[in-house]
C-alpha cells in the first residue's frame, strides 16, 4: 500500500495518465508489449511505475526497471516518483554511469539506457526484472533502439521459461510505426495507448528574418523584452550547450541582478527588513512595468494543431500582433542595462549539471521573482519545469555528426526538427495558456526536416557492432533493429573491427555468397572485449588497450581525446577580405606554423608529426592554465582545449575501470614524453590508425603531373596529399598514417604522422 500525502494525491488526480490507468494496466496484463504515447507532461515517467508497483508488478522478487535516455531524467525522476509514494530512495532509486543509490530493497529502478545494455551483457534474461519501461522512445536514441530490439527477444524467451516479464514502450509523439508495425521486432503489431494531455493554447511567434550566428544574443534580447513587458510567468529558453547557457545566465543576472544568489538561492529573501523593503520596491516596479496584456487580443494558436493551418494562421501572425512588434527583432542597445528593481530568477539546466542544481527548476522561485531556466535540449521532452509561460527557442541544436570516412565523431550546432520545435513550443502551455518565440522565420521554420532521423541510420555503426558483438549477438545483420543501419555501414564496421583485432579473422571460403555470410558473423575477441569498454571509436579504443607500455596511457588518453575533439586549431585558411588582412594573415599563419614545429619537438618525436603538435599544444595549454588568451594567442580553441580536458578526465576513469591497476590519476600539464616514449607511442598509433596508412609516390612512378609530392592510399584511387599546415609538409616522409582526409581544393590528409620502415 501506497501512503501518499493529500497534496500530492491531489496534483496526481490532475494528470491525463490517471484518468487511464485502469485501461494501461488491463492492456499490460493481457499484453507482453505495450506501446504508450501521450504528450510531454501527462504523467508517464512519474505515473506508470507507481501504477505498476500498486498492482504487485514489484511484489516479491522482481522489481521494476526504467530506462531513460539521459541521466539528468534517471536522477530527477527516481527523486520525483519517491517522494510522491512517500518512499526512501533506498526504494525508488537511480543508475548512472558510475554513480547510483541501488539497494538490495530497490523496487523501481530508473537508469540510463546503457546502464540496462551493460546488465543485459551479464544477465541476459534480465532475471531481476518484472517490467522494463523504455522510457522517451521517440527519441530514437542508439541505445534505446537496440534495447528494444533485445528485448523484443528476451521478453518471449522470459515467457517460455515460465517467468513472465513485460514490456513497456513510452513515447511522447505518435510516431511509434517503427516499433509496433516492424515485423521482424514484434511478429503481431503491438497494441498502443494513447492518453490526450491537456495542453492550454500555445501563440507562436516567429521572427520576422533569422538573425545570423548571433542567436544567444538575439536570445538574451528577447528574454529582456519578454522579463520587462509581459505578465508574470516563469521562462524557459532553448540554447544548445552548456558554455552558451552559462554565459547567457551570466548575462542576464547582470542585467537582473538578484540579491540572495550569492547566498546559494535557499534563503528567504525577506530575511532583513532591508530586503523586504527592496522586495516591495521591486514588486512595484514590476507592476508598473509588466502591464497585464490581454492574450485575447492576438491570434492564439494551438501548437497542436492541424499542420497545414500552422503554417498559413502563422504567416498571418507574423505581422499582425502588437506583442510581436514590442518583442521585435530590432537588436536595441538598452537591454545590457543592469535592472536591480526586476530580479529575475536564473537557473542553468543541462545534462552534465550537478543534480542538486538541476532539482532547483522545480521549486517555486523565491516571491517576487519571475523564474528563468536557460536549458538545452534536455528541456524538450525528459522533463516537465512548472510554471513555464514564456518560451524562447534558438531553433537548433547539437548534434553528433560522423565523418564517413574515419568514424570520428564531432558536435556541430544545426536547425532542429519541425517535431523538436512544436516540442519546445508546447513546454509553455503545461498550467495556461503560453506564448513561444522562436528566433526564426517561419520560412526557415518550413524548411527544417519533419522529424529528427533516428541517430542510427546517420553514423558508421563501429562502435555499436563492437557493443552488439560483446552481448554475444554475432550475426548483427540479423538483429531486429527497429530502424536498421545500412548493409554497407555494417560491412565497413565488421571489416574494421577485423582489422583491429577486435574480431576474429573470417574463416577462408569459396563462393561470394558464403564469404558475405561469414563476414558478418565473426565473434569477438579477448581485446574486442577489451576495447568495448572504452566510450570512444573502435579505432583510439585499440589504441587505448594497447597504451599500458612504457608509462604511454596519459599521451595516448590525451591523443585519443584530441583526435576525438578535432578541430584543435584555429582555422587560419579563410579567404581575406583585403590586402592588408591577407597580410595580417599571413603573418599570423607564419607565427602559428612557428609554434607548430615547437610542439612537434625534436629528434624521434618529429617523427609523430601532427599528433606530436596536438600532444604540445595540449601540454602547453594547460601548463598555461588553460585561458582563452593562451588559445587565443596561439590559435587554439578555447571551447576544444576544455572540452579535450574533461575527455581525458573521463577516459582516465575508463581506463581505471577496465585495469583498477592502472592506478591512472588525470595530470592535465604532462611532461613531454621520452625518446623511447615517443617510439612506442608511434607503434601505438600505428596500431589504430593502420587502414589509413599512405605511401608517397616515387618519381619513377610519376605518370602524371597531379600525382607530384602525392600519396598512395588503399582507399582510394585518387592522390591525397600532406595539408601545407602539416609539420610533415616539408618533410614528405615515405610513409604515412592519418586521422582523415578532408576534401577541399584537394584531398588533403589531417593529423598525419611518419611511419617508419623496419
Ligand atoms: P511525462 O513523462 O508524461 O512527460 P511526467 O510524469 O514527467 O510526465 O510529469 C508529470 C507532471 O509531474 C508534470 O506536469 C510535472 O509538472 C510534474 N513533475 C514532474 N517532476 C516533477 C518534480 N521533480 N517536481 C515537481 N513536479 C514535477
Ligand atoms: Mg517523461
Amino acid at each position: 500500500p501506497v501512503d501518499r500525502l493529500p497534496e500530492i494525491q491531489a496534483a496526481r488526480l490532475k494528470l491525463p495518465v490517471l484518468g487511464e490507468e485502469q485501461v494501461i494496466m488491463e492492456a499490460v496484463r493481457e499484453n507482453m508489449c505495450v506501446v504508450l504515447c501521450g504528450e510531454t507532461g501527462s504523467g508517464k515517467t512519474t505515473q506508470i511505475p507507481q501504477f505498476l508497483y500498486e498492482a504487485g508488478y514489484a511484489s516479491g522478487d522482481g522489481i521494476i526497471g526504467i530506462t531513460e535516455p539521459r541521466r539528468v531524467a534517471a536522477v530527477s525522476m527516481s527523486q520525483r516518483v519517491a517522494m510522491e509514494m512517500n518512499m526512501s530512495t533506498r526504494v525508488v532509486s537511480y543508475q548512472i554511469r558510475y554513480e547510483g543509490n541501488v539497494t538490495s530493497d530497490t523496487k523501481i529502478k530508473f537508469m540510463t539506457d546503457g546502464v540496462l545494455l551493460k546488465e543485459i551483457q551479464k544477465d541476459f534474461l534480465l532475471q531481476k526484472y518484472r517490467v522494463i519501461i523504455i522510457d522517451e522512445a521517440h527519441e530514437r536514441s542508439v541505445y534505446t533502439d537496440i534495447l528494444i530490439g533485445l528485448l523484443s527477444r528476451i521478453v518471449p524467451l522470459r515467457n517460455k521459461k515460465g517467468r513472465p516479464m513485460k514490456l513497456l514502450i513510452m513515447s511522447a509523439t505518435l510516431r511509434v510505426e517503427d516499433f509496433t508495425e516492424n515485423k521482424k521486432l514484434f511478429p503481431r503489431p503491438l497494441p498502443v495507448i494513447k492518453v490526450d494531455a491537456r495542453q492550454f493554447p500555445v501563440t507562436v511567434h516567429f521572427n520576422r528574418r533569422t538573425p545570423t550566428d548571433d542567436y544567444v544574443g538575439e536570445a538574451f534580447r528577447k528574454i529582456c523584452k519578454i522579463h520587462r513587458m509581459l505578465p508574470p510567468g516563469g521562462i524557459l529558453v532553448f540554447l544548445t550547450g552548456q558554455a552558451e547557457v552559462h554565459s547567457m545566465c551570466r548575462r542576464l543576472r547582470r542585467a537582473f541582478p538578484f540579491r540572495s544568489n550569492r547566498t546559494g538561492l535557499e534563503s528567504d529573501p525577506k530575511d532583513t527588513e532591508e530586503e523586504r523593503k527592496w522586495f516591495k520596491k521591486a514588486k512595484q516596479k514590476k507592476m508598473l512595468s509588466l502591464p497585464r496584456i490581454n492574450l485575447d487580443n492576438y491570434s492564439t494558436l494551438p501548437v497542436d494543431e492541424g499542420d497545414e493551418d500552422r503554417q498559413a494562421g502563422i504567416g498571418d501572425e507574423e505581422d499582425g500582433s502588437d506583442l510581436d512588434l514590442e518583442l521585435g527583432d530590432d537588436p536595441g542597445d538598452e537591454e545590457e542595462k543592469c535592472d536591480p528593481m526586476l530580479p529575475l530568477y536564473v537557473l542553468p539546466l543541462y545534462s552534465l549539471l550537478a543534480p542538486e542544481q538541476q532539482g532547483k527548476v522545480f521549486r517555486p522561485p523565491p516571491a517576487g521573482t519571475r523564474l528563468c531556466v536557460v536549458a538545452t535540449n534536455v528541456a524538450e521532452t525528459s522533463l516537465t519545469i512548472p510554471g513555464i509561460k514564456y518560451v524562447v527557442d534558438c531553433g537548433r541544436v547539437k548534434k553528433r555528426f560522423y565523418d564517413r570516412v574515419t568514424g570520428v565523431s564531432s558536435f556541430r550546432v544545426t536547425w532542429t526538427s519541425q517535431a523538436s520545435a512544436n516540442q519546445r513550443a508546447g513546454r509553455a502551455g503545461r498550467t495556461e495558456p503560453g506564448h513561444c518565440y522562436r528566433l526564426y522565420s517561419s520560412a526557415v521554420f518550413s524548411d527544417f526536416q519533419e522529424f529528427s532521423e533516428a541517430e542510427i541510420t546517420r553514423r558508421p555503426v563501429d562502435d555499436l557492432v563492437l557493443q552488439m558483438k560483446d552481448l554475444n549477438i554475432e550475426k548483427v545483420v540479423n538483429f531486429p533493429f527497429p530502424t536498421p543501419p545500412s548493409m554497407e555501414a555494417l560491412v565497413a564496421a565488421e571489416h574494421l573491427l577485423v582489422s583491429l583485432g577486435a574480431l576474429e579473422e573470417p574463416p577462408r571460403v569459396r563462393s561470394a555468397k558464403d564469404m558475405e555470410r561469414v563476414r558478418l558473423s565473426c565473434p569477438i575477441t579477448p581485446l574486442g572485449r577489451a576495447m568495448a569498454a572504452f566510450p570512444v571509436a573502435p579505432r583510439y579504443a585499440k589504441m587505448l588497450a594497447m597504451g599500458k607500455q612504457q608509462g604511454c596511457l596519459p599521451y595516448v588518453i590525451t591523443l585519443v581525446a584530441a583526435m576525438t575533439v578535432r578541430e584543435i586549431f584555429e582555422e587560419t585558411d579563410r579567404p581575406a577580405a583585403s590586402e592588408e588582412e591577407n597580410a595580417k594573415m599571413a603573418q599570423r599563419r607564419a607565427r602559428l606554423g612557428q609554434m607548430r614545429r615547437l610542439w612537434a619537438g625534436q629528434g624521434a618525436s618529429l617523427l609523430l608529426g601532427d599528433l606530436m603538435v596536438m600532444l604540445g599544444a595540449v601540454g602547453a595549454c594547460e601548463y598555461a592554465g588553460c585561458t582563452p588568451k593562451f588559445c587565443q594567442e596561439n590559435g587554439l580553441r578555447y571551447k576544444a582545449m576544455l572540452e579535450i580536458r574533461q575527455l581525458r578526465g573521463q577516459l582516465t576513469t575508463a581506463v581505471n575501470a577496465v585495469d583498477p591497476e592502472a592506478r591512472l590519476y588525470l595530470d592535465a600539464k604532462m611532461a613531454p614524453p621520452t625518446e623511447s616514449q615517443v617510439l612506442c607511442l608511434q607503434q601505438i598509433v600505428l596500431a589504430g590508425l593502420g587502414d589509413h596508412l599512405a605511401r608517397r609516390v616515387q618519381v619513377e612512378e610519376l605518370l602524371d603531373p597531379k600525382w607530384h609530392n602525392g600519396y598512395k592510399t588503399p582507399l582510394l584511387d585518387s592522390p591525397v596529399f600532406i595539408h601545407p599546415n602539416s609539420v610533415l609538409f616539408k618533410t614528405l616522409p615515405d610513409y604515412v598514417v592519418y586521422q582523415e582526409v578532408l576534401e577541399t581544393s584537394k584531398m588533403y590528409m589531417r593529423g598525419v604522422s611518419a611511419v617508419q620502415e623496419e
